[in-house]
């Protein structure tokens, strides 16, 4: 049986009078790529940010590799990998200096080239971050969360915004820190994403997990309860005619 790394019980967040988060409670494996699945305002970054130790609860439990986050935050902060925000901090510096600045930071002798190589920009070690593209950016972010040699890492939102190729490109980074044996958490508001990347899910809306389990398992849970697609299914789907034409390989974006 896998084992739990991360367990939230009853986790509730107040913002004023506002609940964000109203009394949530997951279990994330170790070694997993598990996805919290929302649209926007649903409370996945609270979520996120409170495992981090970047935000106050305002009760319920957290526990992050056999640490309780209210007693050993320190603890947490040292075994996870937060995405960092590397634009806009130091504009002067290039890659291969901003990760040795960070390695710095946290004390860490990592080499940076082999990073810049593990996310595939060994090519823009030179270059600043205002010159990568969306998806290179998103490749650095990813690479940042790796410094310390996390356990876990969090990705919030990563692939908003970027075209379908950098996408899959950076479906197929995360898959490979996965395999690795890190764990991941990841938030995002596209099911195509979850359902093709994620081991497990939990479903959040208003605030309220509604729904937990593999994506395979949802789907057969919703087949058997005689859902039926109004549509036929068509084999492939605009994207994939997109990608098709565009280039079967992964392109370097
Ligand atoms: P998601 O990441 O799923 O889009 P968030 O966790 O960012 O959702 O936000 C959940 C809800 O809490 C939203 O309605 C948002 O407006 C609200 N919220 C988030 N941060 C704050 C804050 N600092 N103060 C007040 N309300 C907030
Ligand atoms: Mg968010």
């Amino acid at each position: 049986m896998a084992n739990t790394i991360i367990s939230v019980n009853n986790l509730v967040k107040h913002y004023g009078q506002f609940q964000a988060v109203k009394g949530i409670s997951f279990d994330v494996f170790e070694g997993e790529i598990f996805g919290l699945l929302g649209p926007n305002g649903a409370g996945k970054s609270t979520t996120l940010e409170i495992i981090e130790t970047l935000r106050e609860k305002t009760s319920g439990t957290v526990t992050v590799d056999g640490y309780d986050l209210d007693k050993q935050p320190q603890a947490i902060k040292n075994i996870i990998g937060v995405q960092l925000q590397t634009s806009g901090y130091y504009p002067g510096l290039n890659l291969l200096q901003l990760i040795e600045l960070f390695c710095g930071l946290y004390n860490r002798d990592v080499d940076p080239m082999v990073l810049l190589d593990m996310v595939n920009l060994k090519d823009k070690a030179k270059s600043k971050v205002k010159e990568l593209s969306g998806g290179q950016r998103q490749r650095f972010s990813v690479a940042t969360t790796l410094i310390n040699d996390p356990r876990i890492i969090f990705l919030d939102e990563p692939t908003t915004g970027l075209d379908p190729q950098a996408r899959r490109s950076l479906w197929e980074l995360i898959s490979k820190i996965r395999d690795r044996g890190t764990t991941v958490i990841i938030t995002t508001h596209y099911m195509d994403e979850a359902e093709y990347l994620c081991d497990r899910v939990a479903i959040i809306d208003a605030g309220k997990i509604i729904g937990l389990d593999t994506p395979d398992k949802m789907i057969d849970n919703l087949v058997a309860s005689g859902f039926e697609r109004p549509k036929e299914m068509k084999m492939a789907n605009l994207e994939d005619v997109f990608i098709h034409l565009t280039g079967h390989s992964l392109r370097e974006d």
